[in-house]
Protein backbone atom coordinates (compact mmCIF):
# COMPACT_ATOMS: atom_id res chain seq x y z
CA UNK A 1 0.00 0.00 0.00
CA UNK A 2 2.82 2.36 0.74
CA UNK A 3 4.96 1.34 -2.70
CA UNK A 4 2.36 1.93 -5.67
CA UNK A 5 2.88 0.58 -8.62
CA UNK A 6 4.57 2.86 -11.45
CA UNK A 7 2.08 3.55 -13.13
CA UNK A 8 2.68 3.08 -17.06
CA UNK A 9 2.92 6.56 -18.56
CA UNK A 10 5.31 7.25 -15.86
CA UNK A 11 8.20 8.78 -17.95
CA UNK A 12 11.44 7.49 -18.02
CA UNK A 13 14.58 9.31 -16.26
CA UNK A 14 17.25 10.79 -18.62
CA UNK A 15 20.90 10.39 -16.72
CA UNK A 16 24.03 11.62 -16.75
CA UNK A 17 26.76 9.22 -17.81
CA UNK A 18 28.38 10.00 -14.33
CA UNK A 19 24.65 9.49 -13.04
CA UNK A 20 24.41 6.61 -14.41
CA UNK A 21 27.47 5.20 -12.80
CA UNK A 22 27.06 6.54 -9.66
CA UNK A 23 23.83 4.85 -9.25
CA UNK A 24 24.78 1.95 -10.19
CA UNK A 25 27.51 1.49 -8.27
CA UNK A 26 25.81 2.45 -5.09
CA UNK A 27 22.25 3.51 -5.43
CA UNK A 28 20.10 0.91 -6.96
CA UNK A 29 18.61 -2.12 -4.43
CA UNK A 30 20.38 -5.15 -5.33
CA UNK A 31 19.69 -9.07 -4.58
CA UNK A 32 21.12 -11.44 -2.50
CA UNK A 33 24.25 -12.14 -4.99
CA UNK A 34 24.94 -8.55 -6.07
CA UNK A 35 22.29 -8.37 -9.36
CA UNK A 36 20.82 -5.04 -9.91
CA UNK A 37 17.24 -5.09 -8.96
CA UNK A 38 16.06 -1.88 -9.91
CA UNK A 39 16.89 1.05 -12.48
CA UNK A 40 16.58 4.92 -12.40
CA UNK A 41 12.51 4.84 -13.22
CA UNK A 42 12.05 2.51 -10.40
CA UNK A 43 14.12 3.97 -7.91
CA UNK A 44 12.49 7.06 -7.92
CA UNK A 45 9.37 5.64 -8.21
CA UNK A 46 9.97 4.24 -4.84
CA UNK A 47 10.98 6.62 -3.37
CA UNK A 48 8.79 9.24 -4.62
CA UNK A 49 5.68 6.67 -3.91
CA UNK A 50 6.83 5.55 -0.51
CA UNK A 51 7.80 9.39 0.74
CA UNK A 52 4.35 10.21 -0.71
CA UNK A 53 2.66 7.47 1.80
CA UNK A 54 2.72 9.36 4.81
CA UNK A 55 0.71 11.84 3.40
CA UNK A 56 -2.19 9.52 3.56
CA UNK A 57 -2.59 9.38 7.69
CA UNK A 58 -3.09 13.10 7.70
CA UNK A 59 -6.73 14.05 7.29
CA UNK A 60 -5.99 17.56 6.54
CA UNK A 61 -4.31 17.05 3.32
CA UNK A 62 -5.79 17.21 0.28
CA UNK A 63 -3.09 15.33 -1.91
CA UNK A 64 -3.55 12.19 -3.07
CA UNK A 65 -1.19 9.45 -2.67
CA UNK A 66 -0.33 8.99 -6.56
CA UNK A 67 -0.75 12.41 -6.91
CA UNK A 68 1.65 13.08 -4.86
CA UNK A 69 4.40 10.30 -5.75
CA UNK A 70 4.23 12.16 -9.24
CA UNK A 71 5.25 15.51 -8.48
CA UNK A 72 7.66 14.00 -6.15
CA UNK A 73 8.74 12.03 -9.01
CA UNK A 74 9.02 15.05 -11.73
CA UNK A 75 10.62 17.14 -9.00
CA UNK A 76 13.94 14.43 -8.49
CA UNK A 77 13.57 13.17 -12.10
CA UNK A 78 13.49 17.01 -13.80
CA UNK A 79 16.44 17.57 -11.38
CA UNK A 80 15.19 20.13 -9.48
CA UNK A 81 15.37 19.04 -5.86
CA UNK A 82 17.00 15.81 -4.21
CA UNK A 83 16.85 14.66 -0.63
CA UNK A 84 20.12 13.28 0.64
CA UNK A 85 21.30 9.76 -0.19
CA UNK A 86 20.05 7.55 2.20
CA UNK A 87 16.50 8.62 1.62
CA UNK A 88 17.77 7.70 -2.25
CA UNK A 89 18.91 4.35 -0.84
CA UNK A 90 16.50 3.03 1.87
CA UNK A 91 13.22 4.65 1.26
CA UNK A 92 10.91 2.03 0.66
CA UNK A 93 12.89 -0.87 1.81
CA UNK A 94 13.35 -3.14 4.86
CA UNK A 95 16.28 -1.06 5.95
CA UNK A 96 13.99 2.50 5.84
CA UNK A 97 16.61 4.61 7.39
CA UNK A 98 16.39 7.51 5.31
CA UNK A 99 18.80 10.38 7.45
CA UNK A 100 22.14 11.70 6.59
CA UNK A 101 23.00 13.19 9.78
CA UNK A 102 23.16 12.20 13.63
CA UNK A 103 24.48 13.45 16.64
CA UNK A 104 25.62 10.78 19.30
CA UNK A 105 26.56 12.11 23.15
CA UNK A 106 29.44 10.90 24.65
CA UNK A 107 29.80 10.89 28.42
CA UNK A 108 32.70 10.14 30.70
CA UNK A 109 32.64 6.73 31.66
CA UNK A 110 33.48 3.45 29.60
CA UNK A 111 29.69 1.97 29.41
CA UNK A 112 28.85 5.68 27.90
CA UNK A 113 31.87 5.87 25.84
CA UNK A 114 31.33 2.02 24.44
CA UNK A 115 27.40 2.99 24.02
CA UNK A 116 28.38 6.02 21.51
CA UNK A 117 31.02 3.51 19.72
CA UNK A 118 28.04 0.82 19.22
CA UNK A 119 25.37 3.22 18.29
CA UNK A 120 27.46 4.71 15.82
CA UNK A 121 28.81 1.43 13.82
CA UNK A 122 24.24 1.02 14.40
CA UNK A 123 23.87 4.46 12.50
CA UNK A 124 27.01 4.01 10.00
CA UNK A 125 25.47 1.05 9.03
CA UNK A 126 22.37 1.98 8.14
CA UNK A 127 23.90 5.14 5.89
CA UNK A 128 24.08 8.17 8.19
CA UNK A 129 26.79 10.08 9.47
CA UNK A 130 27.71 10.78 13.15
CA UNK A 131 29.29 13.69 15.10
CA UNK A 132 30.37 13.39 18.60
CA UNK A 133 31.61 16.13 21.19
CA UNK A 134 34.69 14.70 23.22
CA UNK A 135 34.55 17.74 25.78
CA UNK A 136 32.92 15.72 28.17
CA UNK A 137 35.62 12.92 29.11
CA UNK A 138 38.13 13.77 31.46
CA UNK A 139 41.72 14.79 30.76
CA UNK A 140 44.21 11.94 30.17
CA UNK A 141 45.99 11.66 33.36
CA UNK A 142 43.58 12.25 35.46
CA UNK A 143 42.46 10.11 38.05
CA UNK A 144 39.81 7.00 37.44
CA UNK A 145 37.61 6.49 40.92
CA UNK A 146 36.74 2.71 40.65
CA UNK A 147 40.62 1.50 39.41
CA UNK A 148 42.70 4.20 40.52
CA UNK A 149 44.31 4.22 37.36
CA UNK A 150 44.59 7.25 35.38
CA UNK A 151 42.67 8.04 32.29
CA UNK A 152 43.13 7.97 28.73
CA UNK A 153 41.75 11.02 27.60
CA UNK A 154 39.38 11.92 24.57
CA UNK A 155 42.20 11.50 21.73
CA UNK A 156 42.98 7.98 22.61
CA UNK A 157 39.16 7.04 22.86
CA UNK A 158 38.88 8.83 19.54
CA UNK A 159 41.03 6.62 17.51
CA UNK A 160 38.19 3.57 19.23
CA UNK A 161 35.92 5.45 17.13
CA UNK A 162 38.05 5.63 14.57
CA UNK A 163 39.07 2.17 13.90
CA UNK A 164 35.44 0.94 14.64
CA UNK A 165 34.41 3.23 11.39
CA UNK A 166 36.93 1.50 9.41
CA UNK A 167 35.60 -1.43 9.64
CA UNK A 168 31.70 -1.17 8.80
CA UNK A 169 30.37 0.09 5.50
CA UNK A 170 27.99 2.81 5.29
CA UNK A 171 24.51 1.39 4.67
CA UNK A 172 26.93 -1.65 2.62
CA UNK A 173 28.01 1.21 0.20
CA UNK A 174 30.61 3.68 1.78
CA UNK A 175 32.91 3.94 4.66
CA UNK A 176 31.27 6.09 8.03
CA UNK A 177 31.59 9.76 8.15
CA UNK A 178 32.22 11.35 11.47
CA UNK A 179 32.69 14.49 13.09
CA UNK A 180 34.24 14.87 16.37
CA UNK A 181 34.78 18.31 18.36
CA UNK A 182 36.25 18.89 21.47
CA UNK A 183 35.78 22.38 23.78
CA UNK A 184 38.84 24.95 23.36
CA UNK A 185 38.39 25.08 27.28
CA UNK A 186 39.35 21.19 27.46
CA UNK A 187 43.06 20.89 29.01
CA UNK A 188 43.85 18.12 26.37
CA UNK A 189 42.97 20.73 23.42
CA UNK A 190 46.52 21.07 22.39
CA UNK A 191 46.96 17.53 21.61
CA UNK A 192 43.40 18.02 20.01
CA UNK A 193 44.90 20.21 17.52
CA UNK A 194 47.89 18.29 16.22
CA UNK A 195 45.91 15.15 16.41
CA UNK A 196 46.07 14.63 12.30
CA UNK A 197 49.79 15.37 12.12
CA UNK A 198 50.73 12.34 10.68
CA UNK A 199 49.02 11.39 7.75
CA UNK A 200 45.92 9.28 7.61
CA UNK A 201 45.84 9.56 11.46
CA UNK A 202 42.08 9.85 12.12
CA UNK A 203 41.10 9.30 8.29
CA UNK A 204 37.47 8.80 9.11
CA UNK A 205 37.18 11.76 11.56
CA UNK A 206 36.92 15.28 10.26
CA UNK A 207 38.07 17.48 13.40
CA UNK A 208 36.70 20.67 14.66
CA UNK A 209 37.32 22.79 17.50
CA UNK A 210 34.85 24.34 19.32
CA UNK A 211 35.47 27.80 19.72
CA UNK A 212 33.79 30.16 22.48
CA UNK A 213 33.03 33.45 22.44
CA UNK A 214 35.64 34.30 25.93
CA UNK A 215 37.67 32.49 23.98
CA UNK A 216 37.35 34.78 20.85
CA UNK A 217 37.49 37.81 23.36
CA UNK A 218 40.76 36.45 25.04
CA UNK A 219 42.44 36.28 21.67
CA UNK A 220 41.24 39.93 20.64
CA UNK A 221 42.28 40.94 23.75
CA UNK A 222 45.50 38.72 24.07
CA UNK A 223 44.71 37.38 26.91
CA UNK A 224 45.26 34.21 28.59
CA UNK A 225 41.81 31.80 29.16
CA UNK A 226 41.36 28.82 31.97
CA UNK A 227 41.18 24.98 30.81
CA UNK A 228 38.55 23.40 32.51
CA UNK A 229 38.44 19.78 33.05
CA UNK A 230 34.87 18.21 32.65
CA UNK A 231 34.55 16.35 35.01
CA UNK A 232 35.50 18.33 38.50
CA UNK A 233 34.53 21.72 36.96
CA UNK A 234 38.33 22.72 37.96
CA UNK A 235 40.83 24.84 36.15
CA UNK A 236 43.85 22.92 34.86
CA UNK A 237 46.07 25.61 33.83
CA UNK A 238 45.97 29.05 31.77
CA UNK A 239 47.00 29.40 27.99
CA UNK A 240 47.64 32.38 25.87
CA UNK A 241 44.80 32.74 23.42
CA UNK A 242 46.66 33.94 20.73
CA UNK A 243 49.34 31.09 20.96
CA UNK A 244 46.49 28.64 20.98
CA UNK A 245 44.54 30.57 17.98
CA UNK A 246 47.90 30.57 16.09
CA UNK A 247 48.63 26.85 16.31
CA UNK A 248 45.00 26.42 15.00
CA UNK A 249 45.76 28.66 12.07
CA UNK A 250 49.01 26.81 11.65
CA UNK A 251 47.31 23.43 11.63
CA UNK A 252 44.71 24.71 9.38
CA UNK A 253 47.20 25.80 6.59
CA UNK A 254 49.20 22.68 7.00
CA UNK A 255 46.49 20.12 6.68
CA UNK A 256 43.23 21.79 6.61
CA UNK A 257 42.40 20.51 10.16
CA UNK A 258 41.20 21.31 12.54
CA UNK A 259 38.21 23.02 11.25
CA UNK A 260 36.75 25.42 13.96
CA UNK A 261 32.54 26.04 14.79
CA UNK A 262 31.36 28.72 16.89
CA UNK A 263 29.85 26.95 19.82
CA UNK A 264 28.01 29.72 21.61
CA UNK A 265 26.57 31.26 17.79
CA UNK A 266 25.23 27.97 17.33
CA UNK A 267 23.55 27.56 20.50
CA UNK A 268 22.41 31.21 20.28
CA UNK A 269 20.10 29.79 17.31
CA UNK A 270 18.81 26.44 19.41
CA UNK A 271 15.57 26.76 18.92
CA UNK A 272 15.16 24.16 21.31
CA UNK A 273 17.41 25.28 24.34
CA UNK A 274 15.38 23.57 27.22
CA UNK A 275 16.75 20.28 25.59
CA UNK A 276 19.89 20.93 26.75
CA UNK A 277 23.15 22.26 24.96
CA UNK A 278 24.41 21.57 21.40
CA UNK A 279 28.03 20.17 21.27
CA UNK A 280 28.32 19.09 17.58
CA UNK A 281 27.58 19.16 14.37
CA UNK A 282 27.40 16.19 11.79
CA UNK A 283 30.37 15.23 9.73
CA UNK A 284 30.37 18.21 7.20
CA UNK A 285 29.26 20.68 9.69
CA UNK A 286 26.21 21.78 8.18
CA UNK A 287 23.75 20.54 10.28
CA UNK A 288 24.42 21.22 14.63
CA UNK A 289 22.41 18.90 16.38
CA UNK A 290 21.02 17.97 20.00
CA UNK A 291 22.32 14.64 21.39
CA UNK A 292 20.77 11.73 19.81
CA UNK A 293 18.86 14.13 16.73
CA UNK A 294 18.95 12.96 13.43
CA UNK A 295 18.23 15.38 10.21
CA UNK A 296 17.51 14.65 7.04
CA UNK A 297 18.52 17.66 4.23
CA UNK A 298 17.31 17.64 0.59
CA UNK A 299 18.51 20.19 -1.64
CA UNK A 300 17.00 22.38 -4.71
CA UNK A 301 19.07 22.90 -7.63
CA UNK A 302 19.03 26.79 -8.70
CA UNK A 303 20.62 26.20 -12.25
CA UNK A 304 17.40 24.46 -13.16
CA UNK A 305 15.36 27.57 -12.76
CA UNK A 306 17.13 29.72 -15.15
CA UNK A 307 14.98 31.16 -17.95
CA UNK A 308 17.63 32.18 -20.64
CA UNK A 309 17.50 35.19 -22.87
CA UNK A 310 17.72 37.73 -19.76
CA UNK A 311 21.60 37.54 -19.17
CA UNK A 312 22.50 40.87 -20.38
CA UNK A 313 19.58 42.49 -18.27
CA UNK A 314 20.79 45.08 -15.57
CA UNK A 315 19.25 42.72 -13.05
CA UNK A 316 19.96 39.35 -14.81
CA UNK A 317 17.86 37.69 -11.72
CA UNK A 318 14.91 39.58 -12.05
CA UNK A 319 13.40 37.48 -14.99
CA UNK A 320 16.42 34.81 -15.73
CA UNK A 321 15.29 33.37 -12.67
CA UNK A 322 11.59 31.50 -12.39
CA UNK A 323 11.18 32.50 -9.03
CA UNK A 324 6.92 30.91 -9.15
CA UNK A 325 8.58 27.78 -10.31
CA UNK A 326 11.23 28.23 -7.74
CA UNK A 327 8.79 29.01 -5.13
CA UNK A 328 6.58 25.38 -5.76
CA UNK A 329 9.39 23.52 -5.23
CA UNK A 330 10.49 25.06 -2.30
CA UNK A 331 7.10 24.36 -0.90
CA UNK A 332 6.76 20.60 -2.09
CA UNK A 333 10.40 20.31 -1.06
CA UNK A 334 9.74 20.98 2.71
CA UNK A 335 6.73 18.56 2.67
CA UNK A 336 8.31 15.75 1.63
CA UNK A 337 11.46 16.57 3.61
CA UNK A 338 8.50 16.21 6.50
CA UNK A 339 6.96 13.40 5.57
CA UNK A 340 10.49 11.60 5.55
CA UNK A 341 10.48 11.67 9.20
CA UNK A 342 7.48 9.98 9.24
CA UNK A 343 9.20 7.65 7.12
CA UNK A 344 12.45 7.38 8.45
CA UNK A 345 12.91 4.58 11.32
CA UNK A 346 15.89 4.88 13.14
CA UNK A 347 18.35 2.69 15.08
CA UNK A 348 17.55 3.87 18.11
CA UNK A 349 14.44 4.58 20.09
CA UNK A 350 15.57 7.50 21.99
CA UNK A 351 16.71 9.47 17.91
CA UNK A 352 13.16 7.97 16.77
CA UNK A 353 11.78 10.17 20.42
CA UNK A 354 14.11 13.00 20.04
CA UNK A 355 13.76 13.34 15.99
CA UNK A 356 9.95 13.44 16.60
CA UNK A 357 9.69 15.73 19.12
CA UNK A 358 11.78 18.60 16.85
CA UNK A 359 11.09 17.29 13.50
CA UNK A 360 13.99 19.22 12.44
CA UNK A 361 14.69 19.33 8.49
CA UNK A 362 17.58 20.91 6.46
CA UNK A 363 16.49 22.08 3.19
CA UNK A 364 19.24 23.86 0.87
CA UNK A 365 20.61 24.60 -2.20
CA UNK A 366 23.00 22.88 -5.02
CA UNK A 367 23.97 24.58 -8.47
CA UNK A 368 24.41 27.91 -7.34
CA UNK A 369 27.65 28.91 -9.19
CA UNK A 370 25.76 27.33 -12.28
CA UNK A 371 23.29 29.33 -11.67
CA UNK A 372 25.65 32.34 -11.47
CA UNK A 373 27.43 31.21 -14.91
CA UNK A 374 23.99 31.45 -16.76
CA UNK A 375 23.28 34.43 -15.64
CA UNK A 376 26.68 35.71 -16.81
CA UNK A 377 27.49 37.10 -12.78
CA UNK A 378 30.95 36.60 -11.45
CA UNK A 379 30.80 34.25 -8.28
CA UNK A 380 33.59 37.00 -6.87
CA UNK A 381 31.46 40.23 -7.10
CA UNK A 382 28.69 42.19 -4.97
CA UNK A 383 26.25 41.45 -7.55
CA UNK A 384 26.40 37.88 -6.80
CA UNK A 385 26.88 38.22 -3.27
CA UNK A 386 23.76 40.59 -3.17
CA UNK A 387 21.76 37.87 -5.00
CA UNK A 388 22.92 34.35 -2.81
CA UNK A 389 21.47 36.62 -0.19
CA UNK A 390 17.94 37.77 -2.36
CA UNK A 391 18.21 33.79 -2.91
CA UNK A 392 18.45 32.63 0.55
CA UNK A 393 15.65 34.78 2.47
CA UNK A 394 13.56 33.99 -0.45
CA UNK A 395 14.11 30.05 0.23
CA UNK A 396 14.00 30.49 4.06
CA UNK A 397 11.05 32.65 3.62
CA UNK A 398 9.20 30.26 1.55
CA UNK A 399 10.75 27.24 3.33
CA UNK A 400 9.30 28.61 6.48
CA UNK A 401 5.59 29.11 4.71
CA UNK A 402 5.16 25.43 4.09
CA UNK A 403 6.60 24.56 7.64
CA UNK A 404 3.51 26.74 9.00
CA UNK A 405 0.99 25.17 6.17
CA UNK A 406 2.28 22.06 7.18
CA UNK A 407 1.77 23.20 10.98
CA UNK A 408 -1.86 23.94 10.13
CA UNK A 409 -2.58 20.20 8.27
CA UNK A 410 -0.34 18.54 11.20
CA UNK A 411 0.21 20.27 13.70
CA UNK A 412 3.39 22.28 14.99
CA UNK A 413 6.21 19.97 16.09
CA UNK A 414 5.39 18.59 20.03
CA UNK A 415 8.06 20.71 21.57
CA UNK A 416 6.86 23.76 19.41
CA UNK A 417 5.26 25.15 23.15
CA UNK A 418 8.93 25.20 24.60
CA UNK A 419 10.72 26.00 22.06
CA UNK A 420 12.14 29.86 21.19
CA UNK A 421 9.71 30.39 18.33
CA UNK A 422 6.91 30.42 20.63
CA UNK A 423 8.73 32.27 23.28
CA UNK A 424 9.48 34.49 19.96
CA UNK A 425 5.71 34.65 19.17
CA UNK A 426 6.86 33.35 15.65
CA UNK A 427 3.72 31.60 14.77
CA UNK A 428 3.94 27.49 14.88
CA UNK A 429 6.21 25.41 12.56
CA UNK A 430 6.32 22.01 11.70
CA UNK A 431 9.98 21.99 12.18
CA UNK A 432 12.10 23.37 14.88
CA UNK A 433 14.25 24.12 11.95
CA UNK A 434 14.07 24.07 8.00
CA UNK A 435 17.34 25.35 5.86
CA UNK A 436 20.51 23.75 6.22
CA UNK A 437 22.75 24.32 3.05
CA UNK A 438 24.80 20.69 2.34
CA UNK A 439 27.56 19.56 0.79
CA UNK A 440 25.97 17.75 -2.23
CA UNK A 441 28.77 15.24 -2.68
CA UNK A 442 26.62 12.75 -4.66
CA UNK A 443 23.54 14.55 -4.95
CA UNK A 444 25.25 17.40 -7.18
CA UNK A 445 26.70 14.55 -9.49
CA UNK A 446 23.43 13.16 -10.33
CA UNK A 447 21.72 16.80 -10.85
CA UNK A 448 24.82 17.43 -12.63
CA UNK A 449 25.37 20.76 -11.20
CA UNK A 450 28.39 22.60 -8.98
CA UNK A 451 27.88 21.33 -5.34
CA UNK A 452 26.11 23.70 -2.92
CA UNK A 453 27.27 26.59 -3.23
CA UNK A 454 30.88 25.97 -3.69
CA UNK A 455 32.34 27.99 -6.99
CA UNK A 456 33.62 25.31 -9.77
CA UNK A 457 36.80 23.38 -8.85
CA UNK A 458 37.67 23.82 -12.58
CA UNK A 459 36.04 24.23 -15.77
CA UNK A 460 36.99 20.92 -17.03
CA UNK A 461 38.16 17.90 -14.00
CA UNK A 462 38.24 14.12 -13.02
CA UNK A 463 36.62 13.27 -10.26
CA UNK A 464 37.65 10.34 -8.43
CA UNK A 465 34.20 9.18 -7.45
CA UNK A 466 35.09 5.82 -5.45
CA UNK A 467 37.15 2.91 -5.37
CA UNK A 468 40.06 4.89 -7.49
CA UNK A 469 37.08 5.50 -10.85
CA UNK A 470 37.64 8.30 -12.57
CA UNK A 471 34.91 10.63 -14.72
CA UNK A 472 36.20 13.31 -16.68
CA UNK A 473 33.74 16.48 -17.10
CA UNK A 474 33.43 19.69 -19.02
CA UNK A 475 31.00 22.60 -17.78
CA UNK A 476 28.07 22.64 -19.94
CA UNK A 477 27.40 26.46 -19.14
CA UNK A 478 31.31 26.73 -20.23
CA UNK A 479 30.78 24.99 -23.05
CA UNK A 480 27.88 26.62 -24.34
CA UNK A 481 29.31 29.79 -23.87
CA UNK A 482 32.50 29.14 -25.79
CA UNK A 483 30.32 27.73 -28.90
CA UNK A 484 27.78 31.57 -28.59
CA UNK A 485 30.89 33.64 -28.48
CA UNK A 486 32.83 31.65 -31.61
CA UNK A 487 35.97 30.18 -29.27
CA UNK A 488 35.22 26.83 -28.69
CA UNK A 489 37.91 24.28 -29.93
CA UNK A 490 38.82 20.78 -29.65
CA UNK A 491 42.05 22.57 -28.50
CA UNK A 492 40.76 25.11 -26.17
CA UNK A 493 38.89 22.17 -24.17
CA UNK A 494 42.33 20.38 -24.19
CA UNK A 495 44.04 23.29 -22.69
CA UNK A 496 41.03 23.60 -20.35
CA UNK A 497 41.00 20.43 -19.30
CA UNK A 498 44.88 20.70 -18.22
CA UNK A 499 44.28 23.87 -16.29
CA UNK A 500 41.23 23.64 -14.92
CA UNK A 501 40.63 27.74 -14.97
CA UNK A 502 41.10 30.21 -18.17
CA UNK A 503 42.83 32.86 -16.34
CA UNK A 504 45.02 34.56 -17.95
CA UNK A 505 44.40 32.91 -21.71
CA UNK A 506 44.22 37.09 -23.05
CA UNK A 507 42.80 35.54 -26.42
CA UNK A 508 39.04 34.62 -25.01
CA UNK A 509 36.79 37.59 -24.32
CA UNK A 510 36.96 39.85 -21.36
CA UNK A 511 33.51 39.42 -20.04
CA UNK A 512 34.13 35.38 -20.34
CA UNK A 513 37.18 35.12 -18.51
CA UNK A 514 35.35 37.41 -16.01
CA UNK A 515 32.14 35.26 -15.12
CA UNK A 516 33.66 31.73 -15.58
CA UNK A 517 35.91 31.74 -12.60
CA UNK A 518 37.21 28.92 -10.59
CA UNK A 519 37.65 28.01 -6.91
CA UNK A 520 41.63 28.76 -7.47
CA UNK A 521 40.69 32.13 -9.51
CA UNK A 522 38.89 33.89 -6.66
CA UNK A 523 40.57 35.37 -3.79
CA UNK A 524 39.69 33.48 -0.60
CA UNK A 525 37.39 36.77 1.14
CA UNK A 526 35.07 36.13 -1.63
CA UNK A 527 34.85 32.35 -0.39
CA UNK A 528 34.15 33.45 2.81
CA UNK A 529 31.84 35.94 1.93
CA UNK A 530 29.37 33.80 0.11
CA UNK A 531 28.95 31.58 3.10
CA UNK A 532 28.69 34.80 5.33
CA UNK A 533 25.74 35.68 2.57
CA UNK A 534 23.85 32.37 2.71
CA UNK A 535 24.56 31.91 6.69
CA UNK A 536 22.35 34.90 7.65
CA UNK A 537 19.46 33.26 5.76
CA UNK A 538 19.89 29.59 6.86
CA UNK A 539 18.65 28.30 10.02
CA UNK A 540 20.86 25.57 10.58
CA UNK A 541 24.69 26.38 8.93
CA UNK A 542 26.54 26.29 5.48
CA UNK A 543 28.57 23.94 3.93
CA UNK A 544 31.62 25.53 2.31
CA UNK A 545 35.31 24.98 1.73
CA UNK A 546 37.71 28.41 1.64
CA UNK A 547 39.83 26.89 -1.17
CA UNK A 548 43.07 28.83 -1.21
CA UNK A 549 45.85 28.01 -3.42
CA UNK A 550 49.20 26.45 -2.58
CA UNK A 551 50.84 29.60 -2.32
CA UNK A 552 48.56 30.72 0.50
CA UNK A 553 50.15 32.12 3.64
CA UNK A 554 49.23 31.82 7.03
CA UNK A 555 48.01 35.12 7.52
CA UNK A 556 45.82 34.35 5.20
CA UNK A 557 43.87 31.82 7.04
CA UNK A 558 44.33 33.93 10.05
CA UNK A 559 42.29 36.50 8.38
CA UNK A 560 40.07 34.45 7.02
CA UNK A 561 39.43 32.73 10.85
CA UNK A 562 39.00 36.24 11.96
CA UNK A 563 36.24 37.42 9.31
CA UNK A 564 34.32 34.11 9.88
CA UNK A 565 34.07 35.46 13.55
CA UNK A 566 32.90 38.79 12.64
CA UNK A 567 30.56 37.66 9.49
CA UNK A 568 28.65 36.05 11.61
CA UNK A 569 29.61 32.30 10.40
CA UNK A 570 28.69 29.08 12.30
CA UNK A 571 32.22 27.73 11.24
CA UNK A 572 35.04 27.48 8.60
CA UNK A 573 36.87 25.26 6.84
CA UNK A 574 39.59 25.79 4.70
CA UNK A 575 42.14 23.88 2.56
CA UNK A 576 44.85 24.63 0.71
CA UNK A 577 45.68 22.55 -2.31
CA UNK A 578 48.32 20.12 -2.57
CA UNK A 579 48.70 20.61 1.00
CA UNK A 580 47.06 16.65 1.73
CA UNK A 581 48.64 13.55 -0.55
CA UNK A 582 44.82 12.42 -1.72
CA UNK A 583 42.41 14.93 -2.43
CA UNK A 584 38.66 14.13 -3.45
CA UNK A 585 38.59 16.34 -6.97
CA UNK A 586 41.50 16.74 -8.88
CA UNK A 587 42.51 19.17 -11.74
CA UNK A 588 44.08 17.35 -15.28
CA UNK A 589 47.75 18.45 -13.92
CA UNK A 590 49.67 15.73 -12.56
CA UNK A 591 47.21 12.89 -13.02
N1 LIG B 1 27.53 11.82 4.77
C1 LIG B 1 28.01 10.62 5.26
N2 LIG B 1 28.93 9.91 4.53
C2 LIG B 1 29.39 10.33 3.33
C3 LIG B 1 28.89 11.55 2.81
C4 LIG B 1 27.95 12.25 3.55
O1 LIG B 1 27.64 10.22 6.35
O2 LIG B 1 30.22 9.62 2.72
C5 LIG B 1 26.53 12.60 5.55
C6 LIG B 1 27.17 13.65 6.43
O3 LIG B 1 26.39 13.87 7.57
C7 LIG B 1 27.14 14.87 5.55
C8 LIG B 1 25.76 14.70 4.93
O4 LIG B 1 25.67 13.29 4.70
O5 LIG B 1 27.30 16.02 6.31
C9 LIG B 1 25.52 15.43 3.67
O6 LIG B 1 26.57 15.20 2.74
P1 LIG B 1 26.32 15.36 1.18
O7 LIG B 1 25.40 16.51 0.98
O8 LIG B 1 27.65 15.41 0.51
O9 LIG B 1 25.58 13.98 0.85
P2 LIG B 1 24.81 13.44 -0.46
O10 LIG B 1 23.36 13.43 -0.10
O11 LIG B 1 25.13 14.33 -1.62
O12 LIG B 1 25.33 12.06 -0.64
Amino acid sequence: ERLLPAPADLPDVALNPNAAVVLAKRYYRKGASGEQLEDARDMFWRVASAIAAEETKYEASTWKHEDLAREFYDLMTGWRFLPNSPTLMNAGTDLGQLSACFVLPVGDSIEEIFDAVKHAAMIHKSGGGTGFSFSRLRPKESRVGSTGGVASGPISFLRIFNTATEQIKQGGTRRGANMGILRIDHPDIMDFIRAKERDGEFNNFNLSVALTEAFMQAVENDEDYPLIAPHSGLEKGRLKAREVFELLVRKAWESGDPGIVFIDRINRDNPTPDQGEIESTNPCGEQPLLPYEACNLGSVNLSAFFIPGHENDPNPADKGVDWKALKRVIHLGVRFLDNVIDASRFPLERITERVHQNRKIGLGVMGWADLLFQLRIAYDSPEALHLGERMMAFVRDEGRAASKQLAKERGPFPAYPASTFAERDLGPYRNATVTTIAPTGTLSILAGCSSGIEPLFALSFARHVMDGERLVEVNPHFEAAARAEGCHSPRLMETVASKGSIHGMDHLPEAMRRVFVTAMDIEPVWHLKMQAAFQQYTDNAVSKTVNLPNNATIEDIRNIYWMAYEEGCKGVTVYRDGCKSVQVLCTGDGE
